[in-house]
């Protein structure tokens, strides 16, 4: 180990409890919920395996009346709960890691549809789930039982066997909603002053430490800062205050940023590594308990300085996590270049905000853990000595190549390129997502490692010279180009257009001049950033999309609301619910897709962004041939995510039956 990272595995006392090192994978949802306790446990258990010292659950429900459906969502509502949780603490434990378990109430933020339970909160609130729904206020009768059922989940998280209990007051959740003025206009002694509407909070804490606190240590989770000033709960006021009035109460802070998940957990888009630390640095001097936060940091250098410069006691993470399990493990064996760092994508939480299982861009094996038996660090070795061709070394083919190199075959990865990475190195270029190049970087440095595999760039395969070759494996990642029919999302008639651009075009460096009109009909990351980056570069630019909002997909990654502000801030028109029909020398005909109506927009040139085509020429020459595979985008178009999981899939399952993954059924009688 570099002795300038041993401060990271130095033990940490937590109350009763102590954590073996510093790295603290702090509470983050996987998709999974109570209806999956196996695939959340076989998860978490990676995590500890992989070096974590403190591994937490997601969010976890304390009463029915706060029900996340249909986002996965734990419960202890009942006795019953205690063995699927237990499996997870013990998952855990195996690997000498504290198990930590986020109770959780959601007040105004949980739907409720599944229960049917009204939601309870401070005040009578509109549901912040675009419901028609409405929470009731609780009176001091509600607060009694509320208190009970934290109590009461405490217990039985006891019981199964967690180390570590969370008093959960962050992210807009029932704590957080009476501490905030924003949305407790109580006038009971749970609202008015500070110390009124901390008081839930602060018998949360002893309650909890009554309750459980023998043996569990008792962590609060609380939002420092909403950003909404000193309107609302913020670090150089109120945020202060209630930290320094509960300072001792818990046995460590767990603090971050809330006012929404997007804020904590920012893309990488719009925010740097350790970015947190503005609004959090201040928290070890007003207790003198161990304190977590997070920062999306991936550099041992940096983490080891959290802990030197006294921000933070352990280095939390969620995605960091994620995208490599094994980091803290790495960075004790020396091996810190391997680390597989998180990019910033937010793919994982696109998977939650989906209501799927947790995915990753970096880590093909997230989540499949339980469901497919997938380890990140170990395959089984292929069973003879073969060769293989892999054609194309985008994100795809790298993984391709990686994968089925560590299996033993002898690889050749051949690329018609000078550069290696295909589409992450031409996106890397775009606006804020440079740190995409790292699924590149990350591969061919494990591919540097490894003596089973030979690269060539500016090696452009034909048929012939795959036939030739004659490997006993073809691989094809071939990859994929932008449509020039106008074909996408919501508008699939194809319409044509000699004149437009597409961002291929835009990346091999084409004239774009004049007023500019994006048409966005794929609605993920390519047409905000194209707008950001052309308008940055000085042009008019109009961005055109069917959906009532840019980048519409992006909602899932948590990324549109600040997209959309970004390119208003930059001067990009906005013209949503619009198709474009036609482009005429010096305009683009926009049509209303509710009314029909069209309006012309100046135009010297369009961009289309719409759907992609699979590049499969060499797939189409060679179909037929014995153990020839196409994988990525050369399969289907996607995400980068997707391409990687693909190639992974094909190199992992080589020589396999490929079996309809383990799902978790009730038993079933008769
Ligand atoms: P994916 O996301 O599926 O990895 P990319 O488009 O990123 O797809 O990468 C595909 C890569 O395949 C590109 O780098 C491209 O240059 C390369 N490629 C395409 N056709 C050939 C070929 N015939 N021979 C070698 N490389 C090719
Ligand atoms: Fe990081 Fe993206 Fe993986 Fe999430 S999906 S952990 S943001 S690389």
């Amino acid at each position: 180990m570099d002795p300038r990272h041993a401060i990271l595995f130095d033990p940490v006392r937590i109350g009763p409890v102590t954590a073996p090192n510093r790295f603290y994978q702090t509470p983050h949802a996987t998709g999974f919920g109570w209806q999956r306790p196996q695939s959340g446990a076989a998860l978490r258990g990676i995590k500890a395996e992989g070096g974590w010292g403190v591994v937490c659950t997601e969010y976890c429900s304390i009463h029915p009346s706060s029900d996340d459906s249909p986002y996965a969502f734990l419960t202890l509502w009942d006795d019953d709960d205690i063995a699927p949780l237990a499996a997870t603490a013990e998952a855990i434990h195996a690997h000498g890691a504290l198990a930590g378990v986020e109770l959780w109430h959601g007040g105004f933020h949980a739907s409720n549809r599944m229960t049917r339970v009204p939601g309870l909160g401070p005040q009578v609130q509109p549901s912040m789930f675009h419901l028609p729904a409405t929470t009731r206020a609780m009176d001091l009768a509600d607060i009694r039982a509320f208190r009970d059922w934290q109590r009461d989940a405490a217990r039985r998280a006891k019981q199964a066997g967690f180390d570590i209990v969370y008093v959960y007051a962050g992210h807009d959740y029932l704590p957080f909603q009476f501490l905030s003025r924003r949305t407790n206009t109580r006038g009971d002694a749970y609202g008015g002053s500070l110390e009124n509407r901390a008081r839930l909070l602060r018998e949360m804490l002893e309650d909890t430490r009554d309750a459980v606190g023998d043996t569990c240590a008792v962590a609060i989770r609380l939002a420092v800062d909403e950003l909404h000033g000193p309107q609302g709960i913020c670090a150089e006021a109120e945020g202060r205050d209630v930290v320094a009035m509960l300072a001792e109460l818990p046995d460590l802070w767990d603090v971050n940023i809330a006012g929404a998940l997007g804020n904590d957990s920012k893309s990488a888009r719009f925010s740097a590594e350790g970015y947190q630390e503005d609004y959090i640095h201040w928290v070890k001097g007003v207790t003198t308990k161990p304190v977590v936060s997070v920062g999306r940091f991936t550099s041992p250098d940096r983490m080891a300085e959290q802990i030197r410069k006294g921000v933070q006691d352990f280095i939390g993470a969620a995605r960091p996590s994620i995208a490599d399990p094994f980091l803290p493990e790495k960075i004790r064996q020396g091996r810190a270049d391997e680390i597989r760092e998180c990019i910033g994508c937010n793919i994982c939480r696109a998977a939650n905000n989906e209501a799927v299982g947790l995915r990753c861009t970096q880590n093909p094996t997230m989540g499949e853990e339980w469901r497919r038996g997938w380890h990140p660090e170990r395959i089984a070795a292929y069973p003879r000595r073969e060769t293989a061709l892999v054609v194309g070394a985008g994100p795809a083919g790298l993984e391709a190549a990686l994968t089925l190199a560590r299996r033993g075959l002898e690889v050749t990865l051949a690329e018609a390129s000078r550069s290696l990475g295909g589409r992450v190195s031409r996106e890397a270029t775009l606006p804020g997502l440079a740190t995409w190049g790292r699924v590149r970087d990350w591969r061919l440095t494990m591919l540097g490692k490894l003596p089973n595999v030979q690269i060539y760039p500016e090696s452009r395969m034909e048929p012939g010279d795959i036939i030739d070759l004659n490997p006993d494996h073809v691989v094809l990642a071939t990859g994929a180009h932008w449509r020039r029919d106008g074909v996408g999302v919501v508008d699939i008639a194809p319409r044509s257009f000699p004149m437009a651009l597409t961002p291929d075009d835009i990346f091999a460096g084409a004239k774009v001049s004049g007023p500019v009109v994006i048409l966005d009909d794929e609605h993920y990351a390519m047409g905000g950033a194209l707008a950001e980056k052309l308008a940055r570069e000085g042009h008019k630019v109009t961005l055109v999309t069917p959906y009532p909002q840019v980048s519409g997909w992006a909602v899932y990654t948590d990324e549109q609301g600040f997209i959309q502000e970004r390119l208003m801030a930059l001067g990009v028109a906005i013209l949503p619910q619009h198709g474009i029909g036609a482009q005429a020398p010096g305009r683009a005909r926009a049509t209303c897709l509710t009314t029909g109506q069209a309006v012309d927009l100046p135009c010297e040139t369009l961009v289309l962004v719409t759907g992609r085509l699979p590049d499969d020429r060499l797939w189409q020459a060679l179909q037929g041939r014995p153990n020839l595979a196409r994988v990525g985008d050369c399969l289907a178009p996607s995400s980068i995510a997707d391409a990687v999981y693909s190639a992974h899939r094909h190199a992992r399952l080589l020589g396999e039956p490929d079996h309809p993954p383990r799902r978790e059924r009730p038993p079933h009688k008769g």
